[in-house]
């Protein structure tokens, strides 16, 4: 008898009706199992009796703040976590992603880059507890984490201490945004937090040596007021 695998399920905590019903469509028609929250309070609940595989979380929510939730959901799921926001929720955004959210989706946004986005999130959760992958590839490089050494078609491309911190921090989360304070804490300690210039000369100098346009980067993505993501899909 062929093993039975249950459907991946997502929880969408969203209380607009009209967005809800678009986004549970669209994820049904991929094979998803959707389970829908329009509220805090009922997310917490489902978080709890239904362990989703991925939460979609809406942080302007009617019953309570969805950032608040973030801690909570963390300390009841191992489930990635991708928060969706309005843009004037910049601040927000770094907050629920230092407190545990994976990624985060502006609205508004394309169905295409939802699917995609969650297809990321599974994809990482699923070398979590496995063995984690010591080889991270993109473009015509390979991040080698246990050899401590970044190839480009074999050729040893020579990073500081620090640069090699600052991409192997982005490359263990490979498409998903890093935030700045989360780099800072890696490369330098917490003692470094608000340094956030570090962060930006570090971030050129690797640009320098990875990019074949600095100006122009391909795989050392900013994402304005939040931080960094390593593109490994291009
Ligand atoms: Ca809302």
């Amino acid at each position: 008898m062929a093993a039975v695998t249950s459907p991946t399920s997502v929880l969408i905590v969203e209380d607009d009706r009209k967005m809800l019903r678009v986004y549970s469509t669209s994820l049904e028609a991929e094979g998803y199992l959707v389970v829908e929250a329009s509220s805090g309070q009922r997310a917490i609940e489902e978080v709890r009796t239904r362990t989703p595989d991925v939460i979609l979380l809406d942080l302007g929510l009617p019953d309570m703040d969805g950032l608040a939730l973030v801690p909570t959901m963390r300390a009841n799921s191992a489930a990635p976590i991708i928060v969706v926001s309005a843009r004037e929720q910049d601040a927000d955004k770094v907050k629920a992603l230092d407190q545990g959210a994976n990624d985060y989706l502006t609205k508004p946004f394309s169905i295409p880059e939802l699917l995609a986005r969650i297809r990321v999130a599974l994809r990482n959760r699923a070398q979590v507890g496995s063995t984690p992958r010591t080889i991270i590839s993109f473009g015509d490089y390979r991040l080698d984490l246990s050899g401590r050494r970044l190839l480009r078609e074999d050729e040893h491309v020579l990073l500081s201490a620090t640069e090699f911190k600052l991409l192997s921090t982005l490359a263990r989360h490979p498409d998903e945004v890093v935030t700045t304070n989360a780099l800072l804490k890696e490369a330098w300690g917490a003692a470094h937090q608000g340094k956030k210039g570090y962060v930006r000369v570090y971030m050129h100098a690797l640009r320098q040596k990875i990019e074949a346009d600095p100006t122009r980067p391909r795989y050392l993505v900013n994402e304005a007021g939040l931080g960094y993501r390593l593109n490994t899909t291009e």
